[in-house]
């Protein structure tokens, strides 16, 4: 299957007379004839549902619609991105380790690694992801686990060299995590540039309408656990909390991590989407590969104009050619990036407070990556938390304007904007 019809069809196939939508399976139980049918389960020896804590029928059949769509080999869904990325770190990586990570990521995951991971002992060395492949490799320590970086950066729409940054990982024995949230998988499939696993938030695009928060972590299936089996214990080495097995072996390369994520992670920190949440995922899922090149289109129209507009001080979208990141954007993304676009007005703070005051369409929240048109300005809400000095490393300057072009008519958006700038 191509992308387009794997959006409408992969992860579910109805067997004669079965629904053609997916079920929900809205329950938390399922029954068994016998004790020893259940034990098998337990015992991983067979597969199958006992608890929806652990897994769920609807769950599955979306996980293994985006596993599709990213051309990975397991999936899981998560209650939400948070979740996702927590999970896909912690997996490989425990109090004493250290992780590197882009500077550049999205400020929830930030303060997730910086602070309450750091809490339980993970450390964490932030880079510029346009640091040198030197001062990369100097970052590497003996106890590093994982590297992690996103696609396009949330908000900064910094767009990593998933490739580069793959060979070094990979170089020093540890897979590289990337969040593909803004690129989705009909722009960009990381694990065909050398990533091992691949997170999201389906908050974003992939639900698209602003209905349900969650996650979702597809592993590549490509990382030898068992070459660096010293560093990976967890993977490579018998779980006494489980029976004893040892998921490499048992699962091999394609389900060991998403198995021992799901048998240990789930199991005890119990982030699980509702099914009813995966329903409408899946809805979303249907029309991913219509909304995502229309987001696209638009944002290029506004970019394009904010570009030229004397208000206007300075534009980033990875789409317009001058933008440091055209290159690398049309390399890994070559049908478009997103549909988010940054940007500063003239007269600082304050002009950018006026400006979105004035927004009629475009409206005021902290959510991005929707069909409704929505702004923020990150540095007074959601980044808030974050000293100057991070906001800028993170590169998020006080004065950025957020603006998640949607999929209305894009003249509606256009006169929006134009209407907005000639108000301040
Ligand atoms: C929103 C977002 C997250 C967090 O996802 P939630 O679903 O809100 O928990 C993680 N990464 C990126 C890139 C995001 O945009």
């Amino acid at each position: 299957m191509k992308q387009n019809t794997k959006c409408i069809q992969a992860g579910y196939t109805p067997k004669n007379g079965e629904s053609r939508m997916i079920p929900i399976i809205q329950s938390t139980t399922f029954k068994y004839d016998t004790s020893e049918n259940m034990g098998r389960l337990f015992d991983l020896e067979e597969a199958g549902y006992f608890y929806t804590r652990l897994q769920n029928p609807t769950n599955d059949f979306v996980a293994n619609k985006i596993c599709a769509l990213e051309g990975g080999t397991a999936a899981m869904l998560t209650s939400s991105g948070q979740a996702a990325n927590f999970y896909s770190v912690f997996n490989i990586a425990n109090a004493g380790d250290h992780v590197i990570s882009a500077a550049t990521i999205y400020g929830g995951t930030f303060n997730l690694f910086n602070v309450t991971m750091a809490k339980m002992g993970i450390e964490f060395t932030f880079l510029n992801p346009n640091c040198t492949d030197e001062e990369l490799e100097a970052a590497f320590k003996p106890n590093t686990k994982a590297v992690f970086g996103e696609t396009i950066a949330n908000p900064s729409l910094d767009v990593f060299d998933i490739e580069r940054w793959a060979k070094i990982a990979h170089k020093h024995g540890v897979p590289l995590i990337i969040d593909n949230t803004f690129a989705t998988p009909i722009n960009c499939r990381p694990i065909e540039w050398g990533a091992d696993i691949v997170t999201h938030s389906t908050t974003k695009y992939m639900d698209g309408h602003d209905a349900t928060v969650g996650g979702c972590i597809v592993d590549g299936g490509k990382f030898d656990w068992f070459a660096y089996a010293d560093k990976f214990p967890g993977l490579t080495t018998p779980d006494e909390s489980y029976h004893g097995i040892t998921y490499a072996e048992k699962f091999g390369l394609g389900g060991a991590f998403i198995t021992k994520c799901t048998a240990q992670l789930m199991r005890d920190f119990g982030s699980i989407q509702a099914p009813m949440n995966a329903f409408f995922l899946n809805l979303g899922l249907e029309s991913l590969h219509v909304r995502v090149p229309r987001h696209c289109e638009n944002a290029q129209v506004i970019a394009e104009f904010l570009e030229a507009n004397e208000n206007v001080t300075w534009v980033n979208y990875p789409g317009l050619p001058s933008n440091k990141y055209y290159d690398l954007a049309k390399k890994y993304m070559p049908n478009g990036t997103c549909g988010v676009v940054s940007f500063g007005v003239k007269g600082g703070r304050k002009a950018a407070e006026k400006f979105m005051a004035n927004l009629k369409i475009a409206m005021i929240a902290t959510h991005v990556a929707d069909a409704h048109t929505c702004v923020l300005h990150p540095a007074s809400s959601t980044h808030r938390q974050m000293s100057d000095e991070e906001l800028i490393a993170a590169g998020v300057g006080p004065d950025l304007i957020r603006l998640s072009v949607g999929i209305e008519d894009v003249e509606d958006i256009l006169e929006d904007v134009k209407q907005a700038l000639a108000a301040i």
